[in-house]
């Protein structure tokens, strides 16, 4: 029978893969993960970086948390490493579709190897992890993925037209996802977070013109909290959505609802 109230939202003994949670918004998302409940498997290219989060993550939540390194724009090491991944927590019942990147400059000037490395990460790392992911879950017949996308999924500002179309992709993958997999108990869906304190956006909040523009356009009047994604992540990651698919949930203080 399907869980009601509190207990919908339980993730005792789950287990997930969050992509690039060495730091950032993934760490966040792997940290809240853990503090529901779930097993979790901390990711980056730098397993360095990675061993010491896992560490921080298990000690502040008291739960099982590991570390793998692998590039997700090679679809041979995203191979490798899920099997890694599988002989520690088994085919995850939650992906959390995290790792991005993100390059800026005006159009007419913009990188050949920028937009590579753009869609490389953001797209293809992306569709590796979720068909690599999507096998195990198919044969067990569950299993969320969650994708994450950004206020950028939906609106443009100067310089990151590349970044803008991977994030615009995000959404119709999600859907896709949804309809491919929600025949076989899988629900695929996505956070679209605003403006959020990160190492990614470290040169915007220390822009104090620029701070103050997200600030003036964010109905909530600041910047986000890494926190402030958690609860959205632990809806789609539990039962508590079973019935929800192929959604884009946008976490971004009201941003994308007013002009
Ligand atoms: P950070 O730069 O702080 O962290 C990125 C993480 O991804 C790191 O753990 C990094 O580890 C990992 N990573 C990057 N490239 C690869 C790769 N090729 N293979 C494996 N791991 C990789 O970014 P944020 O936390 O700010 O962003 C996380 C996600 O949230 C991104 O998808 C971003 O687009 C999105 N987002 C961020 C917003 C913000 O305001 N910060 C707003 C909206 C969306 P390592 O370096 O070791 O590889």
């Amino acid at each position: 029978m399907t869980a009601r109230g509190v207990a919908a939202f339980d993730l005792t003994g789950r287990t997930t893969l969050v992509s690039g949670s060495s730091q950032g918004i993934g760490r966040a998302l792997a940290e809240g993960l853990a503090e529901a409940g779930a097993r979790v498997v901390v990711h980056g290219r730098d397993a360095a970086k990675a061993a010491v989060a896992a560490a921080e993550i298990s000690a502040a939540t008291g739960v099982e948390a590991h570390s793998v390194a692998f590039d997700i724009t090679d679809a041979a090491a995203v191979d490798a490493g899920m099997t890694e991944v599988e002989s520690l927590i088994g085919t995850p019942d939650i992906l959390v579709n995290n790792a991005g990147i993100q390059r800026r400059a005006p159009i007419a000037e913009f990188a050949e190897e920028d937009w590579d490395a753009l869609v490389g990460t953001n797209l293809s790392g992306v569709f590796h992890l979720a068909r690599r992911t999507s096998r195990g879950m198919i044969e067990r017949g569950s299993g969320k993925i969650i994708q994450i996308g950004s206020v950028q999924s939906q609106l443009a500002r100067p310089s990151i037209a590349a970044y803008s179309a991977t994030k615009g992709a995000i959404v119709m993958f999600t859907k896709g996802l949804c309809a491919d997999l929600a025949p076989h108990g899988i629900q695929a869906n996505a956070i679209a977070p605003g403006y959020f304190e990160t190492a990614l956006t470290q040169a915007l909040v220390d822009d104090e013109q620029f701070s103050a523009w997200v600030k003036g356009r964010t109905p909530a009047g600041r910047w986000g909290d890494v926190r402030d994604l958690v609860g959205a992540l632990v809806f789609l990651a539990s039962p508590a959505s079973d019935f929800v698919n192929g959604q884009t949930l946008f976490v971004d203080g009201g941003m994308t609802a007013v002009v």
